[in-house]
This record gives structure tokens, sequence and C-alpha cells, in this order.
């Protein structure tokens, strides 16, 4: 990273330490929290860090300007302590990350996986509604009070469960949690048992069931109200899905009264139905992200500190529900002042309300956030 940016942008992040409150910056029990702070081209450059109390994080913060800023969802006796099994863990909260890059999304085939565009901010915003919606509330039996989500201040949300059954899982038993919200190893004979036999009708689950076979269920019947896009939208192909459709009525009665699949015939039933089991699972990274979740060691974003990458705020949500609505272009903004001459080349973008480019290498007046978010994205250069 050129001195010239973190020359003009550490202030800036100093400004915005300094314009926060200590409450909304401070971690439930910071005393007991481990910290990692990076620069600009480390997202955790050195870690192992504690602070007593919210007011000397809190100025530590607006001494240092950090460009990234991450906590751990854990809880320590001693959060300064090395090596890690020193620290004496006491439990943690539960996190996922929920990140664009890893949805394969085909609008990051023309734009690149460092770039972010309205597509990748609405699908991950789906998919993090759908993990809270779909599988912490009804089959976790969290209730919404103990979630929190904030904007991960790139390309992402992260939910953070604060519940006491739990706070003290390991790692092996949250490695469990993650492979069930993905759908993996689960077996479809055990919602079909008559599955591949021949002469047998399908008998399978019920919207009623619990768990990944009522979510099966509930999920074909929506989709099967929803007409033959809504199928092929859960993977199925369209001569299936067409056939389907026009037998709804049919089919939606055998499923919904006695969990009889089996209405009209369908050809490769085994390959349809988990074709849509995978449709229906949350996405996750399958290294970094779900370490997120599994170790109990990591250290994440800290809620409402700044991203490095983006110059926006990793916003912490009100509630849960303020997702449907929420737009980090506009709401996640830092830098509210003052303007910047930079050469950018990138994609047509929208931020604060307005739009701004395509910027094929041209010179152009931007508001502050808008030229610090294409700095550190690296796509432009300061001009005079
Ligand atoms: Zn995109």
């Amino acid at each position: 990273m050129a001195d010239s940016v973190s020359e003009v942008v550490t202030p800036m992040i100093r400004e915005y330490y300094k314009s926060v409150s200590s409450k909304d910056i401070t971690p439930a029990h910071v005393e007991r929290r481990e910290f990692g702070f990076g620069d600009f081209d480390r997202t955790i450059a050195y870690r192992h860090m504690a602070f007593g109390n919210e007011t000397k994080l809190h100025t530590y913060l607006i001494e240092n300007a950090p460009p990234f800023v991450s906590y751990s969802p854990s809880e320590y006796e001693d959060p300064a302590g090395r090596p890690m099994e020193s620290k004496r863990w006491i439990g943690s909260e539960l996190v996922f990350d929920l990140d664009a890059t890893d949805m394969k999304l085909s609008c990051q085939k023309e734009h690149g996986s460092s770039w972010v565009c309205q597509n990748c901010l609405d699908s991950v915003k789906a998919e993090t509604i759908k993990l809270v919606e779909d599988f912490l509330i009804p089959d976790f039996g969290v209730s919404e009070r103990e979630i929190s989500v904030n904007f991960s201040g790139n390309r992402g949300y992260h939910v953070h469960v604060m519940n006491d059954d739990i706070y003290r899982l390991g790692s092996g038993a949250r490695k469990k949690l993650t492979e069930y919200i993905a759908g993996a190893g689960i077996d479809l004979k055990s919602f079909f048992p008559a599955l591949g036999e021949r002469g047998m009708r399908l008998d399978g689950p019920m919207p009623t069931d619990y768990g990944w076979g009522g979510r099966l269920a509930r999920g074909v019947i929506s989709a099967l109200n929803g007409g033959e896009p809504a199928l092929m939208a859960l993977g199925i192909e369209k001569p299936t899905a067409r056939k389907l459709s026009k037998n709804k009525a049919e089919v939606i009665l055998g499923i919904a009264t006695n969990g009889n699949w089996d209405k009209i015939n369908i050809e490769h039933k085994a390959e349809v139905w988990t074709n849509v089991l995978n449709g229906m699972a949350v996405k996750q990274g399958d290294q970094i992200d779900r370490n997120v979740t599994n170790d109990i060691y990591h250290i994440i974003r800290l809620p409402n500190s700044i991203h490095g990458k983006s110059g926006l705020i990793s916003k912490k949500l009100r509630s849960f529900h303020d997702i449907t609505g929420f737009d980090p272009m506009k709401e996640a903004i830092a830098f509210r002042n003052g303007t910047m001459k930079v050469a950018a080349t990138c994609p047509q973008f929208s931020m604060g309300g307005d739009t701004f480019g395509p910027f094929n290498g041209s010179k152009a007046e931007l508001p502050a956030y808008a030229a610090v978010y294409l700095l550190l994205k690296k796509v432009a250069r300061i001009v005079e």
C-alpha cells in the first residue's frame, strides 16, 4: 500500500473512532476478550492484546487508528496470555461469516472477486436471512434476541449467537453445527427409505417434520406453488419442473397429507431431490469461513469498526429484522466529509445514494468515502 494512501486514510479512521461512543465499539465482557489489529496490508498483523475496560479500548483505537480491529468471540480468564492454552478459555459466541465470494455468483466472473456489486450484496443478504430464519431459529432453538448481525465491512455479513447452551460447546460440536447447515453428510435414504427400490411407493418427509426432512418438504411445496421457474431455482431441470408444475395440486396433496412423493413418476428421483437439498443449504466457504465458526481461537472483525479494504463500517444492525432494508453502501459509510481527486479504473457503483463511474483511468473529484473506497480496493490512485 502506497504510503500516501495510509497518510490520507489514517487520520480519517482516527476521526471516525473519535466520533463513535465507547459503548458502540465495545463488545460485552470486553475485559475477557482477546484483540488483534491489522495494517493496510494484513488484516491481522498482531494479536493477544487485551483491554481492561471500554475506555482503554476506545483510547487505543483513537491513538492508533488501526485499519483493522478484530476481537475474540471467545472469553478468557487471561485474554492476553500466550500461548493460546494459557488464556484459559471460558466460552464462546457462535459466529458465522457469510461472504459473497463463497456463493459462486455469475457476476463475479465479470467483475472479479475483490469487487462487490449490488447482486453480490443482495445474494449474501438472502443467504444470511436463510441462515437465521431457516436454521438458527427453527432448528437450533435460538431466539431472535440472542442473535446479533453486522455487515462485515466489505462483501458479507457476520452473525453472532449469544446463547447459554451454545456458549460452552467445543470445536468438535461447532463443526457438527456447520456441517448441519451445509447439509453435509445427509443420507437421502433416511428421508426416503424406499429410494432406489423398484415397485415401492416413494414415501418421504412431510412439511411438519423436524429438521432437514421438513425443510425439504416445505421448500418443494412452496416451489410447486411458485410454478416452473421456482422449481428450476431449486435446481430441478426444465422438463421435470414442467411435469411437476402441471400436476402440482396432486403432488402437493400427496406430500402434505401423507408424505407420498410418488403421486407422479419422475426420472432420476434421488438426483433431483439431492440437488434440491443442496440448494437449500447455507453456503459458507470450505475452509477459512467455516473455521470462523469451528475454531474457538479465531478472532473476527469488531462490530462497528472500520474495514481497511473498503473504508466502510462493519455496521452492527439494531436488530436482525433491520437487515431487510439495510443498504451497506449508504448506512455503513464512515467518512462523510470532504472530497478527493482520484484517477480510477472500475465499473459503475452506487454509494451514499449517488451513482459513480464507470471509470476508465479518468480523473474525478469524488466524495471522500467513495474515493477512499476505490483507493482501498486498489482501483484508484490519488491525483493532485
Ligand atoms: Zn457481483
